[in-house]
């Protein structure tokens, strides 16, 4: 398949990247580097959804790898896992040794120690290229594209006219059998718990995603309606007042208060920051300071930036239990209204990494510090499809524009079928009808009623 041929066929099937905030693939792929990183290292604990579509799937991964390195005209694929996924491992090593189209394109498997954030995109290119990602770049700004695997299995798809109509979701957590799903887009997490069995304790809140970066449905009208997307992973089942979720929902107020009296400028935040120690100049204990003394003041924070909201700050390092990511996310949030943006230095400094080696967060260590040990022996098997009897495709899924619906109230659709196109000249990506029926309704969603 030749590049153009590709970029037109991931367009097609609405292929967005299913690591991260869903950027549109076919605008992500179009670029020249010099690696292309498969990231399979699903460093948030608790979920396995990524290693089961490794396991299971590696050669479709390996065919949509070769096909990337091609078309970006790298000199090299490379995979990322972590070292204790031996048999991830092993099936890749088969996948590469297989003849085919583009088998002679170079691939090599990376193995990582247990550290979290491994799969952040910055710190898997540091591990696997030795080079930092300039504060606030790209991949692409040190010659790398990186590409999540279960993206790299829907490319594979794409490559044959399938577009993107379901996704694989971890249910675990309080929850009565956790499972690996394969489900259409536009399911409710609340029916794939209750498949699942249901929620174990009395009063459940769903973590959508990671205990490290995922966000909290805890209202009865958000917890049903939240939806599956191209972007889900998984869903964990907790007791409302879990550690995770009182963290979680602080008020903002009390934030701030707690900023202001209880930072003891220890700078452990600082220190442990993965983006401090891949080189780059930011010091967050520097803005708790600025939050600490009022809003305005924070304005002059804008290296809060810099921040990628992993968690480890107030989730893992500050030993007074303070809320610097929450706060880095609220400063931006500000920023974003009154137009400011980051002007300072974006040099890289590489004596900061000499410490990383010793400063990464062992995934146990942080398990335990999160309070979700008891749920890390939970090894959730695949227990096949979902079929729900109706569905409510978002039309917005994806960084950029909502697609534009392309059916009406009414009509009838075939599973697979293209249901929202991308608005002309924008960035976006075309959503598809992931079961067979008849459109019941169209507002910022569209829901099909099953046949
Ligand atoms: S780790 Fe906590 S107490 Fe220490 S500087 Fe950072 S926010 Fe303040
Ligand atoms: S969330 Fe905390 S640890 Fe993570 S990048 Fe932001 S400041 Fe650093």
């Amino acid at each position: 398949m030749d590049k153009e041929a590709l970029i037109q066929a991931i367009r097609d099937a609405g292929v967005v990247g299913q690591g991260g905030a869903g950027f549109p693939a076919h605008v992500k792929y179009d670029v020249g580097v010099e690696t292309v990183i498969a990231n399979g290292c699903e460093c948030e604990p608790l979920l396995h959804t990524d290693q089961h579509v490794m396991r299971t799937e590696a050669r479709e991964i390996v065919r949509a790898l070769r096909e990337v390195v091609t078309a970006t005209g790298a000199a090299r694929g490379v995979v990322g896992i972590k070292r204790k996924y031996a048999a991830v491992a092993e099936a890749f090593t088969q996948a590469f040794a297989e003849p085919g189209p583009g088998s002679g394109v170079p691939l090599e498997l990376f193995q990582m120690d247990n550290f979290y954030p491994a799969g952040d995109e910055q710190i898997l290119v540091h591990e696997v290229t030795g080079r930092t990602i300039p504060p606030l770049g790209l991949p692409k700004d040190v010659g790398a594209l990186v590409a999540n695997v279960g993206t790299l299995y829907a490319v594979s798809r794409a490559m044959d006219g399938e577009p993107v109509t379901h996704k694989l979701l971890t249910v675990t957590g309080e929850v009565a059998r956790p499972a690996i799903l394969r489900v259409p887009i536009g399911t409710t997490i609340a029916e794939c718990v209750a498949h699942c069995g249901g929620a174990t304790v009395e009063d459940p809140v769903f973590l959508l995603g990671g205990p490290m970066m995922g966000r909290f449905a805890d209202t009865p009208e958000a917890m049903a309606s939240t939806l599956v997307t191209k972007t889900s992973g998984g869903v964990i089942v907790l007791e409302r007042g879990h550690h995770l979720h009182r963290s979680a929902t602080l008020p903002v107020r009390e934030m701030q208060r707690r900023a202001a009296v209880a930072c003891i400028q220890c700078r452990a935040c600082t220190d442990l920051c993965p983006r401090h120690l891949i080189g780059h100049g930011f010091e967050t204990h520097k803005v708790m300071r600025a939050f600490g003394g009022g809003t305005d003041a924070a304005m002059g924070a804008l290296q809060a930036w810099m921040c990628c909201e992993c968690g480890v700050c107030e989730l893992f390092s500050c030993p007074m239990s303070l809320s610097p990511r929450r706060i880095n996310a609220l400063l931006k949030q500000e920023f974003r209204r009154a137009g400011a943006q980051y002007s300072g230095p974006r040099e890289v400094l590489p004596a900061q990494a000499d410490l990383r080696p010793f400063r990464k967060i062992p995934v146990p260590r942080l398990a335990h510090r999160l309070d979700i040990d008891r749920y890390m022996d939970i090894h959730p098997e695949f227990q096949g499809d979902y079929a729900p009897g109706s569905v409510r495709i978002p039309l917005q899924q994806h960084i950029g524009a909502p697609a534009v619906a392309t059916v009406k109230a009414g009509d009838a659709v075939k599973a697979g079928a293209r249901i929202g196109a991308i608005p002309e000249g924008k960035l976006g990506a075309a959503v598809h009808a992931s079961i067979s029926g008849t459109v019941a309704e169209v507002d910022d969603c569209i829901t099909i009623k099953g046949d």
